[in-house]
């Protein structure tokens, strides 16, 4: 199997809800951005954003019990505000819309280019009834977790990693479903240190296998799902790890990696100069009974 097959994929605690759908799939562009915020994802609402601030774009239409959530704007300034207090400005230029939604407890964050083509604009979708402890960012808190994984799509994904395209024939780097990875892309690097020799398993399309049987590859049994996933997982652990992991297991060489790319490690310490951590333990959000799913969108849609 080839891993271009990254196209999308959403899960529930269940890894074997993950599913990969094939380039060759006609399933192609059956999904419009307007079904992508549609009711029966939960949408709420929209918002522009310009720079630390956001400006309502739309209210989505949405059934009864979920006006409440609707109606709390306070609550998305709020969620907006943690994001831009998380994460320092100049690292949020590729973030060009916010939008609030509600998860059900089986999504909490998603991002995705509204415009398939470019890569420089991104949705940054986050579940309000996971945004607790808004005034003070924890590492140890999910939603934080959800935040800096989320914001990993986009840092990893975006216009200057990776040339929007449709098709993965004409890539000689790794096709990550949004286009072809660029020399040097953090999820390149990624690919040739922990998935490149994996090409051939027959475990590759089955995320639990894959972790079971290569526990010491991956940082968490999410990770396995595919490298943009594992790189998510990575770049949060690289974050809200106190220090540099110093053991060989390829997991830990993941997370060393990001440590070879100057501008990451400044941008990691200015994301923890903001930290009000009671405690940064690794992992530690996984306890969270609420951790269930990640999702990250791309041209065909979110299912
Ligand atoms: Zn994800």
């Amino acid at each position: 199997m080839s891993l271009s097959l990254i196209i999308l994929f959403f899960s529930a605690c269940n890894k074997n809800e993950v599913f990969w759908e094939d380039e060759e799939d006609p399933i192609i562009d059956t999904q419009s951005e307007q079904d992508l915020g549609s009711e029966e994802d939960g949408a709420l609402t929209l918002y522009r954003v310009n720079g630390d601030a956001i400006s309502k774009i739309k209210d989505y239409q949405v059934s009864r019990d979920l006006e409440s959530y609707q109606m709390d704007v306070d609550k998305h300034f709020k969620m907006w505000d943690f994001v831009s207090r998380l994460l320092p400005a100049q690292y949020r230029d590729k973030i060009s819309q916010f939008e609030v939604f509600y998860g059900g407890d089986e999504l909490q964050g998603y991002v995705f280019p509204p415009n398939e083509e470019d890569l420089s604009q991104w949705r940054f979708g986050l579940a309000i009834e996971i945004a607790e402890n808004l005034d003070q960012i924890n590492f140890k808190d999910l939603f934080t977790y959800v935040t800096l994984h989320e914001y990993a799509h986009v840092l990893t994904l975006n216009d200057e990693q990776v040339e929007a395209n449709a098709s993965e024939g004409s890539c000689g780097t790794f096709f990550t479903g949004e286009g072809c990875s660029r020399e040097g892309a953090y999820i390149q690097r990624l690919y040739d240190l922990g998935w490149k020799d994996l090409a051939n398993d027959p475990d590759l399309e089955d995320p639990d296998r894959l972790y079971n049987k290569y526990p010491d590859r991956f940082v968490t049994d999410y990770a396995a799902t595919n490298p943009g996933e594992d790189i998510a997982e990575v770049f949060s652990f690289f974050v809200t790890m106190e220090n540099k992991p110093s053991g060989n297991k390829i997991s830990d060489q993941k997370i060393r990696m990001l440590y070879d790319f100057p501008e990451l490690v400044k941008m990691r310490q200015d994301i923890r100069q903001n930290e009000v951590i009671q405690l940064t333990q690794p992992g530690s959000w996984r306890q969270n009974q609420r951790l269930h799913s990640f999702k990250v969108c791309n041209r065909r849609g979110c299912k």
